[in-house]
């Protein structure tokens, strides 16, 4: 288990995965970009969520909000007066930090009464500075909208992907002749101007969620809430994220947000971090739907056929982050392990092998040739046209095979296909498996067949 982020983020610039954003200019603090690999990674993680989500289930539907919204849905969703953070200064070194993980660190409940904070005397973890008193810092970016600069009006970047999926709950239940229960999921773009950002990925200010939103009559909440809560959990681990790194937290009292009704993180043991929020599962009551149908004028209650009854629906909300999740994935995978990678010249003492579930390696099959030369070199090539139009593939001709090898494990790759000289006699190629360093002699003409069998659903 590592005990800090620093392998990971060395390795994420080096073959690809993440840079830091504007690098060039000195870097953007807290955004990142997603490199060839990380892209796939990610992509990757996003595809296994839509089709856990959407494709595989009757009762839920997909749908893509726009990020620019009416400036009135954040005053419904009581973002404008609530979704704040409790801020504090360092009178001496400036620094700025988050009252409530300040009082965390030191094992007390965030209470923000007033007069409470300064009883607990709390200094600056960096300097031992005195801090300022607590102010409220709303976390949404603001820009204008509209051409001309005097006619412009203000609206928010969404700081979560939710409240698209609340304005459309008509428009759905419309369009698709849906019943309760029913769900709509989205995935896309948050943006949150947070205080205290960091941990590599984990907290940036530009960050995308996988949201679903579970429209429900109220009476079945409880099993509804333990369905999703199993669902979630269960889909991180046949991903492959290790069991003793995974564990829910009921949020208390203090801690909910201002829409919750009752909340659990999934949360995942990150490297110097401890077990912190990867995912949540939320009773939201009937809060957002009330809301919308107060502040638009639309009237957003349900009519049961069946019951003849008429409510606002509640929803339960599943809310993941793609970006906390890829990292989950990549940090769970990441292993260092003795030298393996066949011969003298390219063992190191220690390897990586990125043990990612194959669905989210981001090559699937990586194809090398023993020889740059002919006739080796065109044999791989039509190989690699025959496995790409199905899979992701990497070509490298470059180094010794054990170096070519080590290059693959440390990028996750599942499977390397090598054709060497007697490729062209016996028309077979080997095949290397990343876990057990098993290798096959397979026909190439029966790579394809092989292949789906063993990449199913990637
Ligand atoms: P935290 O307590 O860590 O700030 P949160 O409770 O504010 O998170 P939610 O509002 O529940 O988070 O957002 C749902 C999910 O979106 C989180 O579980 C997380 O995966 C992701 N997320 C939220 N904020 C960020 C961020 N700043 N950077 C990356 N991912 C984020």
């Amino acid at each position: 288990m590592l005990n800090s982020f620093d392998p990971i983020v060395s390795l994420a610039k080096r073959r690809g995965f993440i840079f830091q954003s504007s690098e060039i200019y000195g870097g953007l603090s807290s955004c990142y970009d997603y490199g060839s690999l990380g892209v796939e990674l990610k992509n990757n993680v996003k595809k296994m969520w839509w089709k856990a989500m959407v494709q595989d289930r009757d009762d839920v539907v997909g749908l893509d909000a726009a990020i620019l919204m009416h400036p009135k849905v954040w005053e419904a969703s009581g973002h404008v007066d609530g979704f704040t953070d409790p801020l504090v200064d360092c009178k001496g070194c400036k620094k700025r930090w988050r009252a409530d993980h300040l009082l965390e660190a030191k094992g007390i409940k965030p209470d923000f009464r007033p007069g409470d904070w300064k009883k607990h005397d709390v200094v600056c973890p960096d300097c031992g500075g005195a801090l300022t008193d607590i102010r409220k810092f709303n976390l949404m970016f603001k820009t204008e909208m509209g051409v001309i600069e005097d006619a412009t009006s203000t609206i928010y970047l969404r700081p979560e992907t939710c409240q698209g999926i609340y304005v459309n709950f008509l428009n759905v239940l419309q369009a698709t002749r849906k019943k309760l229960p029913f769900g709509i999921a989205q995935i896309g773009k948050a943006f949150r101007n947070e205080i205290t950002p960091g941990h590599f990925i984990f907290r940036t200010r530009e960050f995308e969620q996988m949201e679903q939103q579970y429209f429900i009559n109220p009476k079945d909440k409880k099993k509804c809430f333990e369905d999703w809560m199993e669902a979630r959990k269960k889909w991180y681990l046949d991903l492959g994220i290790k069991k003793e790194n995974l564990r829910f937290r009921e949020h208390e009292k203090h801690e909910l947000a201002h829409y919750a009704a009752r909340a659990f993180d999934i949360e995942y043991n990150y490297p110097g971090m401890g077990f912190k929020e990867l995912a949540g599962v939320h009773d939201r009551g009937d809060w957002d739907l009330s809301r919308h149908s107060k502040f638009s004028g639309q009237d957003l209650s349900y009519f049961d056929q069946e019951s003849k009854e008429k409510f606002i629906p509640h929803i339960v909300e599943t809310s993941d982050g793609a970006d906390r999740a890829a990292l989950a994935f990549f940090v769970d995978a990441y292993e260092e392990v003795e030298a393996r990678s066949g011969d003298d010249e390219a063992k190191h003492e220690i390897e990586v092998v990125l043990r990612l579930h194959k669905s989210l390696a981001p090559i699937k099959i990586a194809v090398l040739p023993l020889s740059k030369k002919e006739p080796l070199q065109k044999l791989a090539k039509e190989i690699q046209t025959g496995l790409r139009a199905r899979w992701m593939t990497q070509y490298d001709e470059t180094g010794s095979i054990g170096k070519r090898y080590r290059r693959q494990d440390e990028i996750g790759t599942p499977y390397c296909v090598t054709i060497d000289f007697d490729s062209l006699e016996d028309k077979k190629v080997t095949v290397r498996d990343r876990d057990t360093m098993k290798q096959e002699r397979v026909d190439i003409g029966e790579l394809g067949e092989y292949f789906k069998e063993k990449l199913l659903n990637c």
